[in-house]
């Protein structure tokens, strides 16, 4: 079944306001006219800036993460509504970083995605094995987990799911593409087939088109490329039909 490809970048905790618009400026200079659709991911501060430059523009934006709590006295924290009331689409949760990090649980994760949701946003859910967890054959095992965690509280509908193996996020080292599709499949089977599921790890201007070649590949959450222009292009004319 064809899915129009979504890429979306997550910037990280990188940037500053002048070298946001130069890259965004450079994005929207260069985009493809195919059918990919294409979404950034600042930090909280910058996210007024970034919405005000892509008013009107065909590039979506979101936030990349997001409490699970509606309000109150949880200081640090930003909540769903806050996010809604700019514009925001997406929200990534559940990202590896913040899992290992900050200690994030599958529960927390799944209250993150379920009032992500309630206040409209799209939830991008990361899930993704270590190294250590390919190695010793549990893949499937992890990303269920984490997967029904979120399945057990909210439908899916309207989010995203992306497979993030941890030992392929920013370490230049990522899955083939046949080791994609396979989890991508497994996952596939346990959601509607509408769902995009995202490969995320690595994804270069290189190997993107090879990736995103994969039946179950509904594009890409790029980390280090989208921070480059010139390779973000890139990797939006691979998810494109048109490549
Ligand atoms: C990410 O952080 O979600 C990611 C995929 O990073 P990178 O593309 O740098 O591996």
């Amino acid at each position: 079944m064809a899915r129009t490809r979504l890429v979306a970048g997550n910037w990280k905790m990188h940037g500053s306001r002048s070298a946001n618009r130069a890259l965004l400026d450079a994005i929207l200079n260069g985009m493809p006219k195919s059918d990919a659709q294409c979404a950034v991911c600042p930090p909280f501060p910058y996210l007024g800036d970034v919405a005000e430059r892509l008013r009107g523009t065909p590039i979506a934006w979101g936030a990349q993460n997001v409490s699970e709590h509606a309000q109150g006295a949880y200081t640090g924290e930003v909540s769903a509504a806050m996010l809604a009331e700019f514009g925001c689409r997406y929200v990534i949760v559940g990202h590896s970083e913040r899992r290992s990090l900050y200690g994030e649980t599958d529960a927390q994760v799944a209250a993150k995605f379920s009032a992500a949701q309630a206040a409209g946003l799209a939830p991008i859910l990361c899930v993704g094995e270590t190294l250590a967890e390919r190695e010793a054959g549990r893949t499937e095992q992890v990303v269920a987990r984490q997967l029904e965690a979120v399945l057990s509280k909210s439908k899916f509908a309207g989010a995203v799911l992306a497979y993030e193996p941890v030992w392929a996020i920013g370490t230049g080292r990522n899955a083939t593409p046949e080791q994609a599709q396979a989890v991508h499949a497994f996952l596939r089977g346990k959601l509607n087939a509408d769902v995009s599921i995202l490969y995320g790890g690595s994804v270069k201007a290189q190997n993107a088109a090879a990736i995103f070649a994969m039946p179950d590949v509904g594009g890409g959450l790029i980390g280090g490329a989208s921070l480059v222009a010139e390779d973000f292009l890139a990797i939006l004319r691979a998810a494109g039909s048109e490549r």
